[in-house]
């Protein structure tokens, strides 16, 4: 008889070979148990975030805090993805992100209609697919692959990624590197 293990393994290797399909290669595995959510995080969100109630996947748009820890729990394995980039001009973050979550987005898909009927991403930054969010999830204009940030789901990048030694720093000046990350939670 497949031992729990022995399927959580050859699943890996069907999603590592869909993930390195797509380009990938700066990510790893984790147990989402390590995922971290926290309540500051979701207190940053309400208080020191323009994105706050004009982003249609972000806070106040989301579940819960506790729905949100709720919901890691519900699944078996993640992939934490590492997107470094510097800009010359800070404006042109908001395009680079769009590029990195819409093929996130096509990695999502294929994994979902692979058979992996739980396949949730969280984007690597705010849902910005649309240059003007809508601000509201029933008048969102692309509902089927709008997906929050791992931010808007409490989660505390920085204590998570850290656990698995990828780089993250508070950054002060734009012409640093960024070092963004998306989660892929699957089951
Ligand atoms: S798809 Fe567009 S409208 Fe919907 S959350 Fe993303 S940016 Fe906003």
């Amino acid at each position: 008889m497949t031992t729990a293990s022995e399927l959580k393994t050859s699943a890996q290797e069907k999603l590592e070979s869909i993930i390195r399909k797509h380009g990938y290669h700066d990510y790893t595995w984790i147990d989402p148990k390590n995922i971290v959510v926290s309540q500051w995080v979701r207190m940053k969100c309400m208080f020191g975030c323009r994105e706050y109630g004009h982003n249609a996947c972000c806070p106040p748009n989301v579940p819960s805090v506790s729905e949100c820890e709720k919901f890691f729990h519900e699944y078996n394995m993640a992939v934490i993805f590492r997107f470094g980039k510097k800009v010359d001009d800070p404006e042109d973050r908001h395009k680079w992100s769009r590029q990195v979550n819409m093929k996130l987005y096509k990695l999502e898909k294929e994994i979902f209609l692979s058979g992996f009927e739980r396949a949730f991403l969280l984007f690597m930054d705010s849902c910005c697919l649309c240059e003007d969010c809508t601000g509201e999830r029933e008048t969102c204009m692309e509902p089927r692959s709008a997906r929050p940030s791992p931010e808007a789901f409490a989660v505390d990048v920085f204590s998570t990624v850290r656990q698995y030694d990828f780089p993250i720093e508070v950054l002060t000046d734009y012409s640093q590197e960024m070092n963004r990350y998306a989660f892929l939670m699957v089951r």
